[in-house]
């Protein structure tokens, strides 16, 4: 036989059990091309921007000087 809980629990201590469970805000930046929030060290699910190349059009150059040539 496993361990059972004798009583029930209140709705008090239940509440105060779960008074830690909270969500805390998400540790990142906004990133540089679109300002768009994204984590550190990661392709932006935006723009696909990753320290200065383009992840979506396999591009080694920006976006805005692409954009600028053509
Ligand atoms: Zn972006």
């Amino acid at each position: 036989m496993t361990a059972l809980p004798k009583k029930k629990h209140t709705r008090a201590r239940r509440g105060n059990k779960r008074s830690h469970k909270g969500k805390s805000a998400i540790n990142g930046f906004f990133c540089p091309e679109c300002s768009e929030p994204r984590l550190p060290h990661t392709v932006c699910k935006n723009c696909g921007e990753y320290n200065g190349r383009n992840y979506h059009t396999k591009s080694d150059k920006p976006v805005e000087e692409e954009t600028a040539q053509s």
